[in-house]
């Protein structure tokens, strides 16, 4: 019988194809990603929405209450378009103040308000005993194609950051994108921008979420020769409705690569498949990142805390019991 340099048979003895073992134990061998357990827990942040109906804010919740036990370095609540929600923003932020012992972090925006409005929003987050702002320019309300400064207002984000300095010592993180933001003018001035927003006091960079893991490193790279040293944290979305996600994708400028579409291919109906194949791609891309040193996690949990526990758990964080 012929024999391959393994000293196999290629004609296995259960008669599988001519050359199948061949090719299994003859191509390159791939290591995998290094041990769980050799990393340590990396830190997480996790963002909500501020809810609109009651049952929607007893999810919250029990979202916050499960994730809690992370004990993540922040959370962040998130600021309508157009700042739409203001008031429940606050409250949600307020209320992780007196009820639990996580770090909250406002986000806030640039939209149809003047500086004095978002000042003021500012001073009351400070009051309330808020130390962390997520500075954004804001996306456009519904229904206005494109972004308009208010004539009184912050322009950029840039314009925010500067002015939370000048009321109070905010830590203060900004946005970032990987793929480039969809209006920027060209990929240079996007990351000059970024540079900006650092420089006028930022301390952290938060990215769009992303699912290709090599286009985030590279863009850590360029960041890096561009002078910008502060942490910039990979944005991870854990994706269980990939229609929806598709959508929102294509406003906001993410990439979803074509494997992602085959491997959501005829789940449509499946919510359940969906959430394992979804734990499963999220799982891989952080442990990726991880392995090439990222050792810093936000994940938009969109109020929904079993993918993100889960994922959590992969990367080593475990429940801490309070003190
Ligand atoms: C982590 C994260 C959290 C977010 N949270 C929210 C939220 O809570 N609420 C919300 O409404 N949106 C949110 N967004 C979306 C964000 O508001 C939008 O992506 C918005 O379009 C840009 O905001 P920015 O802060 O990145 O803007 P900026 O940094 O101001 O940049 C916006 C665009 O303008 C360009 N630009 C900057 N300065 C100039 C200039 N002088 N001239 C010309 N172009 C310029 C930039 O290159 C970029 O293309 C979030 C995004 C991320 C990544």
């Amino acid at each position: 019988m012929e024999q391959n340099q393994t000293g196999l048979s290629a004609q296995g003895a259960s008669g599988a194809p001519r050359g199948t073992l061949q090719r299994w134990l003859t191509g390159p061998r791939v290591d995998g990603l290094p041990q769980l357990a050799a990393q340590p827990a990396p830190a997480l942040s996790f963002e909500f929405f501020p809810p609109r109906t009651e049952a929607l804010e007893a999810q919250l919740w029990s979202c916050i209450r499960r994730l809690e036990p992370l004990a993540p370095r922040f959370v962040s609540v998130t600021y309508g378009a157009g700042g739409t929600t203001q008031a429940r923003t606050h409250a949600t932020v307020a209320r992780i103040v007196r009820e639990t012992r996580l770090t909250p972090a406002a986000h806030l925006t640039c939209v149809g308000a003047p500086r004095a409005e978002v000042d003021e929003v500012a001073r009351a987050y400070w009051e309330a005993g808020v130390r962390h702002i997520v500075a954004l320019r804001g996306d456009p309300p519904a229904g206005m194609a494109q972004y308009e400064a208010h004539p009184e207002g912050y322009a950029y984000a840039v314009d925010l950051v500067a002015g939370l300095r000048r009321i109070a010592p905010f830590e203060v993180s900004v946005a970032a994108y990987p793929e480039i933001h969809p209006t920027a003018l060209s990929a240079d001035h996007d990351l000059d921008n970024l540079k900006r927003k650092i420089d006028a006091g930022a301390t952290r960079a938060i990215t769009q979420y992303f699912f290709d893991s090599a286009i985030f490193l590279r863009f850590l790279d360029r960041a890096l020769a561009a002078g910008i040293t502060v942490p910039i944290v990979p944005g991870i979305m854990p994706v269980s409705n990939f229609t929806q996600m598709r959508k929102f994708s294509a406003m906001c400028g993410a990439g979803v690569p074509d494997w992602m579409g085959r491997l959501f291919e005829g789940l449509e109906e499946d919510a359940e498949t969906r959430r394992m194949v979804a734990a499963v791609v999220a799982a891989e891309q952080v442990r990726l990142l991880q392995a090439n040193g990222i050792d810093e996690f936000h994940f938009y949990t969109l109020n929904r805390p079993d993918l993100v526990y889960a994922i959590a758990h992969i990367l080593g964080a475990r429940p801490r019991r309070p003190d």
